[in-house]
């Protein structure tokens, strides 16, 4: 029987791992690509011994080569949280920059489907709220975060340009605040250190006067979201994610009471261009894909917990 065969790059991090489960649950030959800085094999240990799986240790942001044929390019490589941006500056540019020019050059070769992780940081500390994706943005581009913003920007940039001048099949998804196992415990994400911090009984650190907002989806209903996208004929970008708006104040409490930790919450200095509001409008992804989030904050934060309890 032939089965599409699909390249994820960053396979081996918090959401290309759960994409390898999730395409080689839908009949699909999983190539998973890393070059391991920010994923872990640990993520998919588990499909070391299934036949349609197969791990390449690669930087993307070399000329990339795949033998055979591929059906559909998933670029999820890149550092993605704050702390990676500041320690990875260079590698972060590269990868959104030149990992993306490498694989739209492989999905052309290949005549394979393409499809880009972007993100909500293309705007910024928005001005419009919630964010729809015909908004532009407000990003400063020599600030911290400029080197992820910027990068993904210019990704979206390559990809219709791509599209338009090269005929690529295409699609752009702008990824939501995701939370759920997997996540790296240090990788300094308000999740990750809540739920750490929460687990070792140490105080918990909120930035700022915690009342910024974020929107958390759990990574399973966002990876049926990408999967619904990378099935549909939608070339314009897409948000994915959860549209339930939390201050950063209450979610720390959620954590608190949620794993009954002995942890106060201590404040900690804002980091610089820090989003004051983020939401995602999502309407466009109700629409054309039918899709919406299914898993309430409450029960992934449990599953999540579930998770950190066996890492921390
Ligand atoms: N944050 C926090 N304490 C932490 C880590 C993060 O208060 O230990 C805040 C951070 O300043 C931001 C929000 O939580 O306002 C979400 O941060 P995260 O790094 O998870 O992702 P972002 O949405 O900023 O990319």
């Amino acid at each position: 029987m032939h089965k599409p065969k699909v390249l994820i790059t960053g396979g081996a991090g918090f959401l290309g791992s759960h994409l390898c489960d999730k395409y080689i649950k839908n009949g699909y030959q999983v190539v998973c690509m890393d070059n391991l800085i920010t994923g872990n094999l640990d993520n998919v240990k588990h499909l070391f011994e299934n036949e349609d799986f197969t791990f390449i240790n690669y930087d993307v942001t070399n000329f990339v080569y795949v033998p055979g044929k591929l059906d559909l390019i998933l670029h999820f490589a890149s550092p993605a949280s704050p702390i990676d941006y500041l320690n990875m500056p260079i590698q972060t540019l590269k990868v959104g920059s030149l990992g993306t020019h490498k694989t739209l050059g492989l999905a052309k070769e290949k005549n394979a489907r393409y499809l880009l992780a972007s993100t909500s940081e293309v705007y910024g500390d928005p001005l419009i709220h919630p964010q729809k994706e015909d908004y532009w943005g407000n990003v400063n581009p020599i600030g911290y975060r400029g080197v992820y913003d910027e990068a993904k920007r210019f990704a979206e940039a390559m990809v219709m340009a791509y599209h338009r001048f090269h005929n690529v099949d295409t699609r752009i998804v702008r990824i939501f605040n995701t939370y759920g196992p997997r996540m790296r415990t240090n990788d300094g994400r308000a999740l990750p250190a809540f739920m750490s911090q929460a687990i070792r009984g140490e105080d918990i650190t909120v930035f700022g006067d915690g009342s910024q907002t974020r929107s958390f989806c759990f990574v399973e209903d966002l990876v049926e979201g990408i999967f619904r996208l990378s099935q549909s004929d939608e070339v314009n970008p897409v948000n994915i994610g959860n549209p339930e708006e939390i201050s950063i104040k209450e979610f720390a409490e959620e954590v608190i009471s949620l794993t009954g930790t002995k942890g106060k919450i201590v404040y900690k200095d804002l980091p610089k261009d820090d989003p004051q509001v983020r939401q995602p409008d999502i309407t466009r992804a109700r629409s054309i894909l039918n899709w919406e989030p299914k898993v309430s904050r409450r029960e992934g934060l449990k599953r999540t917990l579930e998770y950190f309890k066996q890492v921390v």
